[in-house]
């Protein structure tokens, strides 16, 4: 994972006073580039549309993003 353009956090520290979303999501969650998709059965899955041009970024996400090379805010 070296090479990879996202990361992702090892752990959660408890304490955080970030709100639980931007906790459990990460920068995707404030992304220009992410897509939220709600499922029949209500989950919600980030879709990270950069992976439709780039390989290196991952369709899904793996949450928490924690610095992410294709991150950019929403106007
Ligand atoms: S570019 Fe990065 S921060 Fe933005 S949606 Fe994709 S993985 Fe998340």
């Amino acid at each position: 994972m070296e090479n990879s353009p996202v990361r992702y956090a090892a752990e959660m520290k408890e304490g955080s006073t970030e709100s639980p979303g931007k906790s459990r999501i990460g920068l995707c969650l404030d992304c220009h580039h992410v897509r939220r998709i709600e499922s029949a059965k209500g989950s919600t899955f980030y879709r990270c549309a950069v992976s439709e041009s780039d390989p290196k970024f991952a369709k899904y996400p793996r949450l928490p993003v924690l610095v992410c090379s294709g991150f950019k805010p929403k106007a």
